[in-house]
């Protein structure tokens, strides 16, 4: 009893506490409510699970943690992505590294990472024990004392790990047990949001494009009261019914905290590739092609064709005319609608939709050496629980791996 662990969740965090936790000699036992470990991790990086990123210092890391990376700090420098690449390597499992520093196993498969991180925690001598959801914390004087599961029964344990994730994709699991846990123990919860996901948009004409992919588009997200930058990259944006999304607008939502009480907009650059001169002569050579055509033929030759709706509704010209009768100013007009497509974004798609959620255990209530919780003994904190969260490229995995091993390794340690 006095070196029993319980560690609820069998995700990166939970698995990493488990393995580190057990491999010095404590009896770790692992609870999920699922029947495979690992459920959000196989889906991660559409399947390929982008596991870390290969950047080498530890500022690196920090620069892509809004908010808690100072926190973060310790845990980071005791367990590096080049650990976490050394620790996959070592269970069989080669990584490859793409743009951006971003690791992938080279089999392209999530499942292989999952797989072998379970199989590490059961080999260090952690028990996982899946299709068991924990109900409630056993807090007695001011330290934790066990868990009661969904059957009723008391679990008894020295210590816990809580590593219940968040709120999004709730159907892997992580449904927030974790921030009603910290609540009951006394903890403060940072308000949830939801990050790295899909914005709506204001401009109802852009659903006219709805389905359209563009792979390298432009765009830039700016402030509406002092048209302050706050993002810019290019990338792969996709038109929905809400709005936009794809990897550039997932990443650009992360930087966008305050929008409940700031005003966005957001720009796209359909021509990246050509500055307004290029593209004025570009539209001049399709005009001199095909002088007979009208705009929205035009705008065939230009666009993928479910955007030349989008544009001819707001380009001011008449649909039946010809293009070589078009003004200096129209062509004008053309270029600036091609290069700054605009709306102000009215919102973030709900959190349950977001690849993280932003929010959770107030960090200020952590050891950042230890993960234990500040006002309970032996109640520890790992992964996306706490309130941190990262911009996309592998880092909020490597949250999950770092303090899953800072747990893990102090857990029960004095
Ligand atoms: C679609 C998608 C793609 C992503 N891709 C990437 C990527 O490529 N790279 C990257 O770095 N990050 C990615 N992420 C983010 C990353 O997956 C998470 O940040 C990470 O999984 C968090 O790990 P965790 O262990 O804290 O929580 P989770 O992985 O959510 O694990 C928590 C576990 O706890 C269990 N649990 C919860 N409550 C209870 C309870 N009461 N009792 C028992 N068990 C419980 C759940 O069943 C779950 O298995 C992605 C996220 C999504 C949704």
């Amino acid at each position: 009893m006095e070196n029993s662990v319980i560690v609820i969740g069998a995700g990166p965090a939970g698995l990493t506490a488990a393995a580190f936790a057990a491999a010095r000699g404590l009896q770790v036992t692992v609870y999920d409510k699922n029947a495979v470990p690992g459920r959000k991790l196989r889906i991660t990086g559409k399947g390929r699970c982008n596991v870390t990123n290969a950047c080498t210092l530890v500022s690196d890391l920090m620069e892509n943690i809004p908010g808690s990376g100072r926190f973060l700090y310790s845990a980071f420098s005791r367990f590096m992505p080049s650990d976490v690449i050394e620790l996959f390597e070592f269970l069989g499992v080669p990584l490859k590294i793409e743009r951006g520093n971003r690791v992938f196993p080279v089999s392209d498969n999530a499942h292989d990472i999952a797989d072998a991180l379970t199989k590490y925690a059961r080999g260090c001598g952690a028990e996982i024990i899946t299709e068991t959801a924990v109900k409630s914390l056993v807090i007695r004087d001011g330290a934790v004392c066990g868990v009661k599961t969904a059957d009723g029964k008391t679990r008894e344990a020295a210590a816990v790990i809580v590593a219940t994730g968040g709120v999004s994709y709730p159907g892997t699991g992580s449904t927030g047990d974790g921030y009603r846990f910290a609540k009951a123990a006394g903890h403060t919860v940072t308000p949830l949001r939801p990050s790295l996901v899909g914005m709506e948009t204001e401009a109802a004409v852009w659903r006219k494009a709805q389905g359209l992919t563009l792979k390298n588009a432009a765009v830039t997200v700016y402030r509406a009261d002092n048209r302050k930058e706050v993002y810019r990259d290019f990338g792969e944006l996709l038109f929905t019914h809400f709005g936009v999304s794809g990897p550039v607008i997932l990443s650009a939502s992360a930087h966008l905290r305050d929008i409940g009480t700031q005003k966005y907009i957001l720009r796209i650059d359909l021509k990246p590739a050509l500055d307004d001169k290029k593209l004025d002569a570009r539209i001049l050579r399709e005009i001199a092609a095909g002088p007979a055509k009208n705009p929205a033929n035009m705008l065939r030759t230009l666009l993928p064709a479910s955007m030349v709706p989008v544009i001819m509704e707001l380009w001011d010209v008449p649909p039946g005319s010809q293009v070589n009768k078009l003004t200096r100013e129209q062509r004008q007009t053309l270029v600036y609608l091609l290069k700054n497509l605009e709306s102000p974004i009215t919102g973030l798609r709900p959190i349950e939709e977001a690849i993280v959620t932003a929010g959770g255990v107030s960090v200020k209530e952590i050891d950042p050496k230890t993960m234990q919780s500040k006002l309970v003994r032996g109640l520890y904190f790992a992964g996306e629980v706490i309130d941190a969260d990262a911009y996309t490229g592998g880092f909020n995995l490597q949250i999950a791996f770092s303090t899953g091993a800072a747990a893990g390794r102090a857990v029960l340690d004095s």
